[in-house]
């Protein structure tokens, strides 16, 4: 199932994609859906409403409000870690982590799939593009093991881990602050359920910006895979139904590119990954 959360006059309402229309499914958000499990799904499965025409919606992301931060992993692509490592020194020495590097992006820089992402130069001159697989938790467990890890997966979306590179810098090189930007989140533009998607590990990724293509791999380039994520994530902390994880981007960040480039004002930036959907968001200058 693709299910969606879109914007209605009486608030965020959740909804399951059949091919170019969404039957809405009342009384139901999506966190409760997953909190729910194969209940909610049931119930996704059986709604009859009228259907309304996909296009015709404003979708949001498709967990508006998460219940806490969106958890990521830094230099997951191998060829991504060594294009930051090497940013602005060509000889310097670089080592492959050996253990996942986690880091979280607050809930308020979580953005529609096709919403604007504000820009602000008082804030940031440096924003830059990172296309990555989300995954979905739907089962809570600890210290889960990478054998029973896949079943915990409820489902798949796509994530722009929108980066403000200066912001990362100027606070001591933490991942934190520059990651968590108002906006800085866009997300969706479904949720593909676990069962729609027979290998996660073997999806295109792609960015565009202005409709250049700015990175391109395969899911099967991760360093640790969606198993491997869960067993470390989840050891010794407890995993919600509903918990995010993005999991990594690779080459081709604007960063690392000679001379680096950033998103500015009017840019259009894309993120795919093939078999879960497209998201597209226009850079707006705020005051
Ligand atoms: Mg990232």
């Amino acid at each position: 199932m693709r299910l969606i959360t879109y914007q209605s006059d009486s608030g965020p309402r959740l909804g399951v994609v059949r091919g170019e229309a969404v039957i809405p499914v009342p009384g139901l958000d999506m966190l409760t859906l997953i909190e729910t499990g194969e209940a909610g799904l049931e119930r996704a499965r059986a709604a009859s409403g009228s259907p309304l025409p996909l296009a015709s919606l404003t979708l949001l992301a498709p967990i508006p409000v998460p219940r806490r931060n969106i958890f990521c992993l830094g230099r997951n692509y191998a060829a991504h870690a060594k294009e930051r490592a090497l940013a602005g020194d060509k000889n310097k020495e670089m080592k492959l982590p050996e253990r996942p590097i986690f880091f979280t992006k607050a809930t308020t820089s979580v953005n529609g799939p096709f919403a604007d992402i504000p820009f602000d130069a008082h804030v940031s001159e440096q924003m830059d593009w990172e296309a990555e697989l989300g995954v979905v938790i739907g089962k809570s467990g600890r210290n889960i093991s990478r054998q029973a890890a896949m079943e915990r997966v409820f489902g798949y979306t796509v994530i722009n881990d929108i980066s403000a590179r200066d912001v990362q810098a100027g606070h001591g090189g933490q991942f934190f602050k520059g990651k968590s930007l108002d906006g800085a989140c866009p997300m969706g533009p479904w949720i593909v359920t676990r069962d729609e998607v027979p290998d996660a590990h073997a999806l295109p990724i792609r960015c565009r910006v202005n409709g250049m293509t700015k990175q391109e791999a395969t899911t099967a380039e991760m360093i640790f895979d969606i198993p491997a994520i869960i067993e470390w994530l989840s050891l010794g902390m407890t995993l919600l139904p509903g918990d995010v994880i993005a999991t990594g981007t690779p080459a081709g960040v604007g960063s690392a590119r000679t001379p680096p480039e950033f998103l500015k004002p009017g840019d259009v930036v894309e993120s795919e990954v093939e078999g879960i959907g497209v998201i597209r968001n226009r850079v707006v200058a705020v005051a």
